[in-house]
């Protein structure tokens, strides 16, 4: 738990989420902003800022955040189809959220690669 964290917050129940997956590690909710039909975040229950946090003894946990992603993809529908899974490491990447979460986004057609050519 990491006081003012807004992921913490909805682990804790302090704020309200639409929460599609639970388990003793892992949290998954719908995004507030989706920026496609099936765009949920996965978040570990413990506390880690970034991608650059993660340290060996996390590494089953970030396996379980995958796992979640494939569980809820077939939940929703989106698992043959095909979806994303992007993980956004600090400020160039667009992280705004210090508190490591996985996007699960589903349901269209997604091009690749997702950034305009430089
Ligand atoms: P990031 O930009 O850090 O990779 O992703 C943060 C995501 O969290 C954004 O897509 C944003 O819409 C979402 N988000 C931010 N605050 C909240 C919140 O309070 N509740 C929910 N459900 N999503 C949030
Ligand atoms: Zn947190």
């Amino acid at each position: 738990m990491s006081g003012d964290c807004i992921f913490c917050k909805i682990i804790n129940r302090e704020i309200p989420a639409d929460i599609i997956f639970e388990n003793d590690d892992v949290l998954a909710f719908r995004d507030l902003n989706p920026v496609a039909s099936t765009h949920a975040l996965i978040i570990p229950k413990k506390h880690i800022g970034t991608i650059n946090d993660i340290n060996p003894e996390d590494a089953e946990l970030v396996g379980k955040l995958y796992l979640a992603a494939a569980e809820i993809a077939a939940v929703e529908g989106i698992a043959e189809q095909g979806y994303r899974v992007v993980m956004n490491c600090n400020k160039a990447a667009g992280q705004t959220v210090f508190h490591i979460h996985l996007h699960l986004l589903g349901g269209s057609e997604m091009g690749w690669p997702p950034w305009p050519a430089a």
